[in-house]
Formats: C-alpha cells, sequence, structure tokens
C-alpha cells in the first residue's frame, strides 16, 4: 500500500507528517471522504467541490487545480491497484510553528490515503440498527459552517463516544434548537406515509454527495422527498429511518432511544433505495 503526500506516493510505514502540521497541532485543515467502486471513483466532482468550498471557507489555498487533484486520487487509487476503496483526501494548513497563525504555515499539506474496503457485514443491512440521541449539539449560531468539512472534529468523536457508551454504534445530533441534524459521519432520512424527509444544511447537517445522491435517486424513481425540519418525536412515529453515509451507503435505522421505528426491520423504501443505490454507484464514477 502506498500513500501519497506532498507529490510522493510512499510506503504506508513510511507515511508521516511533521509534528508541526497545523492539521495535527489544531485540526487545521479539509477533508474528504470518498469510495471507488469497481475502479470508478464515486461523485469525485461532487467531493472535489466540497472540499475546495470547504478551503475557501477557511481561507485555505489548495495548491493544486480541480484537475490535478482528480488525477492525484486516480493515481493512488491505480499505485494501490484498488478496486473498490475507501479513499481519504486531507489537505491540512501545513508545517508552521507552535502559535495557531496560519501565516506561520507557508505550505499546505496534501496527502491522499486508499485502502481496500472493509465492508461493513451484511447482517447490519439485514437486521438494520439502533441508535440513541445524544446530548452533544451541533450548535447553529458556530461561525465555522456544518458545510465546512473540517479535520477538527470534537464534536462528532464526541456523539460516536456517547453512542459507545450507550452500547450502540451510531448515534443522532441534534442542534441547539433540539432539531434533528445528522449522525457522526453520516446523514438522516425519516419515511411516513411514503413521504421521504431529510434535514436542510441549515439546521446542521453536512450536505453529504450520498445524502444528495439518494434525493436524485427517489426522485427520479417517484417518490415524494423534500428537506425538512424535524424532532425527534418525528423520528420515533416514523415507519422507516435511515442513515447515508460514503462508508455506510444507506443503512436502516429499527430502534431509536428505545422506540422501535415501524415494524421493527428494514422497510421497503429504505430497501428499495439502498438496492438502488447500488446500481447507481456501479455505472457513475470517474474512472
Ligand atoms: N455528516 C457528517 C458530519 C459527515 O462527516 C459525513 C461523512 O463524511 C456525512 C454526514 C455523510 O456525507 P457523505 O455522504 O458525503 O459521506
Amino acid at each position: 500500500q502506498v500513500i501519497y503526500i506532498n507529490g510522493e506516493f510512499v510506503k504506508k510505514e513510511d507515511a508521516k507528517v511533521s509534528v508541526y502540521d497545523h492539521g495535527f497541532l489544531y485540526g487545521d485543515g479539509v477533508f474528504e471522504g470518498i469510495r471507488s467502486y469497481n475502479g470508478n471513483v464515486f461523485r469525485l466532482e461532487e467531493h472535489l467541490e466540497r472540499l475546495y468550498d470547504s478551503a475557501k471557507s477557511v481561507m485555505l489555498e489548495i495548491p493544486h487545480t480541480v484537475e490535478e487533484m482528480t488525477n492525484i486520487v486516480v493515481q493512488t487509487l491505480r499505485e494501490n491497484k484498488f478496486k473498490d476503496a475507501y479513499i481519504r483526501l486531507i489537505v491540512s494548513r501545513g508545517v508552521g510553528n507552535l502559535g495557531l497563525d496560519p501565516y506561520s504555515c507557508s505550505h499546505p499539506s496534501v496527502i491522499v490515503i486508499a485502502e481496500e474496503l472493509s465492508l461493513f457485514p451484511k447482517s447490519m443491512y439485514e437486521t438494520g440498527i439502533e441508535i440513541v440521541s445524544v446530548a452533544t449539539r451541533r450548535s447553529r449560531s458556530d461561525v465555522l459552517s456544518p458545510k465546512v468539512k473540517s479535520l477538527n472534529y470534537m464534536n462528532n468523536i464526541l456523539v460516536k463516544l456517547e453512542a459507545n457508551l450507550a452500547g450502540v454504534s451510531e448515534a443522532l445530533m441534534l442542534n441547539d434548537q433540539g432539531y434533528v441534524a445528522e449522525g457522526s459521519a453520516d446523514n438522516i432520512f425519516i419515511v411516513r406515509k411514503n413521504k421521504i424527509v431529510t434535514p436542510p444544511g441549515y439546521v446542521g447537517a453536512l450536505e453529504g454527495i450520498t445524502r444528495n445522491a439518494i434525493i436524485d435517486v427517489a426522485a427520479k424513481k417517484g417518490y415524494e422527498i423534500q428537506e425538512g425540519v424535524f424532532t425527534r418525536h418525528d423520528v420515533y412515529v416514523a415507519d422507516e429511518v435511515f442513515l447515508t453515509g460514503t462508508a455506510v451507503e444507506v443503512i436502516s435505522v429499527i430502534k431509536v432511544d428505545g422506540r422501535v421505528i415501524g415494524e421493527g426491520k428494514p422497510g421497503s423504501v429504505t430497501t428499495d433505495l439502498l438496492e438502488s443505490f447500488r446500481e447507481l454507484v456501479q455505472n457513475d464514477g470517474v474512472k
């Protein structure tokens, strides 16, 4: 396995960054989690658009054009001869001095790690998962927009810790007004009477690439799907609940805070959308 670091491919054991990198010191940087299916990188254009938007928002100038970055990602996949991979693209502020000031960092670090995919167990998709809502909030008044996928994931880590403590693998984050925002690394959808709803970005959700793909797929299939603000109550009484994300794709949620959702097994809309998504990813990607 080789890893791309600042223009070079190095062996995994030798892939190291400086302790003075502000990505390490302060979480100062942006990133993307991307996936390839059968050698095709899924929605790379959208991922790069989000990366460059995130970077612009925090005044981080990526030292490559989008075209160059596309090649770097694809080349990393080729060098490793991976077909089905998870790809982590990181741009940090780079090496500077110990102070906060980003201007001490002269050159951003660009890193691409590709790993052969370890799939989630099939049984998880067949039975669905249980989640809880947690105390960690997504604050809408934060200056940093939730649209920025920054290296500062402490909030999401806290969500994951709370999930672990509750004995489940994923949890639901509310925003500071109590509206449902998202999971620790995925978006949420609820289905009631065949209407599908997902929170809008302004509630405090990342605009997931998978989320947007599912919105397209569902609309094309004739489902009524929209963005909407909702509370935990709406989740509890939904017919179906599912999460979407690059790693997990589409996963059914069958219990939330101890309330059984619908019939307690993956519902027909969720199953249909997962199948359609899996068809889509095989045919839609950068080769
Ligand atoms: N929300 C957060 C906070 C995330 O980190 C992620 C995944 O990276 C998502 C949602 C899902 O987004 P995507 O479908 O682009 O992976």
